[in-house]
């Protein structure tokens, strides 16, 4: 394949798409998805309409958008096929896919978007966007009709997922467990941005938005920006007021350690110098370290302190000088 030569291999994105088409190259009886031959950020995918399901049957094709932020960011979705529970060439509504980035785990890939796809289909649209509520009955004659179904860059799509062996698959089971994830992460994500009523999420909205509309032609690969929680200006006073204490504690705390640090080395100085005459100079260094006499600290403080008022004074002066002579 000739992707590696058109990406930055060293894109996280690039090297995770890379791995995730090679894992999922090989098509399984109810799902199969791969990277389009010139584009690694669009794959096309086909699953099995779930058993014991209006969608028996029926194999279903789509698009999965991929941000260039991926996986930090969540795929878009789109169905392809009609099938009456998604609409078609417009991006869905899962909690994974790109309408709720909030509710999206980098953990999550494309073989979880199509477990998902599979997993939510036999559930109520409750009017989500991009979802459908057509009666079993039209169900089933589209599930039938899929068969003919053929995309315009794949071709036939029922022989891109492997045929049913009879045999029990995991994959409808998996796919309720990460219905379930999922629904409760986006519980999850209404109740912590009902705390915050300036954030607009409007997850349980049962209106299709007018801006959400998707031209089928559309290569929107940018994802919705993420539905961070603006702070208020009273936080923001807060947050400014805490940095500023937290400044000034460090400023004091340096102050005192460079005091402490002075007054131990000019008290290391002069314990030296009287050693020398008095000790060996062996014990000097133990002498040196326990030894400092309080008369030599309080002196070295007031020389600073004078050091300080000296420099202080000289600024003040400075200052008045410059202001008689510009003025
Ligand atoms: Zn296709």
């Amino acid at each position: 394949m000739s992707l590696e030569n058109h990406y930055n291999m060293r894109s996280p994105a690039v090297k995770r798409l890379m791995r995730e088409a090679d894992e999922l190259k090989d098509p399984t009886e109810d799902y199969y998805a791969q990277p389009l031959e010139d584009n690694l950020f669009e794959w096309h995918f086909t699953v099995r309409g779930p058993v014991d399901t209006e969608f028996e049957g029926g194999v279903y094709h789509g698009r999965i958008i991929l941000p260039p932020e991926y996986p930090m960011k969540p795929p878009s979705i789109i169905l392809l096929t009609p099938n009456g529970r998604f609409e078609v060439h417009k991006k869905i509504c899962l909690s994974i896919s790109g309408h709720h980035p909030e509710s999206w785990r980098p953990s999550w890939s494309i073989r979880t978007a199509l477990l998902a796809i599979i997993g939510f289909m036999p559930t109520p649209g409750n009017g989500a966007i991009g979802s459908l509520d057509f009666t079993p009955e039209e169900r089933k004659v589209l599930a039938k009709k899929s068969l003919e179904w053929g995309c315009p860059q794949c071709g036939d799509i029922k022989p891109l997922v492997l045929q049913l062996s009879g045999k029990p698959s995991s994959t409808n089971l998996e796919a309720q467990d990460i219905v379930k994830q999922m629904t409760l992460e986006s519980e999850a994500d209404k109740a912590n941005s009902s705390e915050f009523p300036e954030s607009s999420t409007d997850l349980a909205s049962p209106e299709v938005p007018p801006e959400t509309e998707q031209q089928p032609s559309s290569d929107n690969t940018a994802p919705p920006a993420p539905l961070g929680n603006k702070p208020s200006e009273e936080e923001l006073r807060s947050e400014t007021r805490r940095l500023g204490n937290e400044l000034r504690e460090r400023f004091a705390a340096n102050r005192q350690r460079i005091a402490a640090r002075i007054e131990t080395v000019m008290a290391a100085n002069s314990g030296t110098q009287i050693n020398i005459g008095a000790t060996p100079a062996t014990s000097s260094v133990t002498n040196n370290s326990d030894s400092t006499p309080s008369r030599n600290s309080t002196s070295i403080s007031n020389v600073a302190s004078y050091t300080a008022i000296c420099f202080l004074s000289l600024g003040i002066a400075l200052l008045l000088i410059r202001r008689l002579f510009f003025i």
